[in-house]
């Protein structure tokens, strides 16, 4: 049965469209104007080319001889595949809401911002005697703090570097022993022994360094990698921008994605191992005086999980 609005609506718009009736011009206007509209939108969406996926999925690139280089596990069927796509077929968010949701259930509720609009850079697969220094030395220069997700092995190998990170006031971030991808579907008792194995590696090298973050290879997280840093007093970090450097993509490359795609909270991607990292490192130099002058950069807390 119809509603008394409804055929009041049916009986206003006859009488507006009524031939003669100014309205009636005013209506067909509206009409001719939002039919443009919707064409001049629907052939800019068409011209503007799909953003490039999150590479946290990775699965095209090469590995540039590197075993360290964050890409997913070969298995496509995990879970954390899934949890993967879902965050790369995500819409890029607006730089108003960028900042918020910190955290990507997803992801087994892996940091993605910082929670602020705050910017972190992060740099993993180190510490690399070729690279690590020139990575330190750019961000002296420019007065910004980072974090640096270590690897286990490295840091035993490079001890020296571990302590340097720490003192030019950056932060350190548990990257497990040896770079295992596949590392979330070992036992728990595995996945806890090499987490404790990377710290012990690290604090041997600056025995007080809080290690308050655990960055999964790969960006493959599972439940169980997520709980035992957890249990080990280590969030969970993941990222938001990721211009695909461990792919040597060149150092033009690499700025122009970190700047186009950083907003506020943003927290991102790079290596300064694992691989020709030289390309990050020039990058680095064209990235770090632009995003200075948009954000404050800052290096990831160790007083908050
Ligand atoms: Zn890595």
């Amino acid at each position: 049965m119809a509603t008394g609005g409804g055929l009041w609506r049916t009986d206003r718009l006859r009488a507006l469209l009524r031939p003669g009736s100014t309205a009636r011009a005013a209506v067909v206007a509206a009409v001719v104007a939002v039919a443009l509209l919707s064409s001049a939108y629907a052939l800019g969406r068409s011209l503007i080319p799909d953003r490039p996926r999150h590479s946290a999925t990775g699965a095209t690139g090469q590995l540039d001889g590197s075993h360290y280089a964050d890409q997913p596990p070969a298995d496509p069927t995990g879970p954390e595949q899934a949890g993967q796509e879902g965050r790369s077929a995500s819409p890029s968010p607006t730089a108003s809401d960028r900042a918020g949701d910190a955290v990507d259930e997803t992801l087994f509720g892996a940091h993605v911002r910082t929670g602020d609009d705050r910017v972190a850079l992060t740099f993993d697969d180190g510490p690399d005697p070729r690279y690590t220094p020139q990575v330190l030395a750019a961000l002296r220069s420019h007065g910004v703090r980072a974090t640096f997700c270590v690897v286990g092995e490295m840091a035993q190998s490079h001890p020296d570097l571990i302590q340097a990170i720490v003192a030019d006031g950056h932060t350190l971030c548990n990257h497990s022993w040896n770079h295992d991808v596949t590392l979330g579907k070992r036992s728990p008792d595995q996945i806890r022994a090499d987490l404790i194995r990377t710290n012990q590696a690290i604090r041997a090298a600056v025995p007080d360094a809080p290690i308050v973050w655990y960055r999964q290879p790969g960006g493959a997280w599972t439940y169980p990698v997520v709980s035992a840093a957890r249990a080990l007093g280590m969030a969970p970090l993941h990222w938001d921008v990721d211009p695909s450097d461990w792919e040597a993509p060149g150092a033009r490359k690499i700025a122009s994605t970190v700047l186009s795609q950083v907003g506020p909270g943003s927290i991102v991607l790079m290596h300064d191992a694992g691989g020709d990292r030289q390309g990050t490192v020039d990058a680095l130099w064209q990235i770090l005086p632009q995003l200075a002058a948009r954000f404050e950069l800052e290096a990831l807390p160790t007083d908050t999980t």
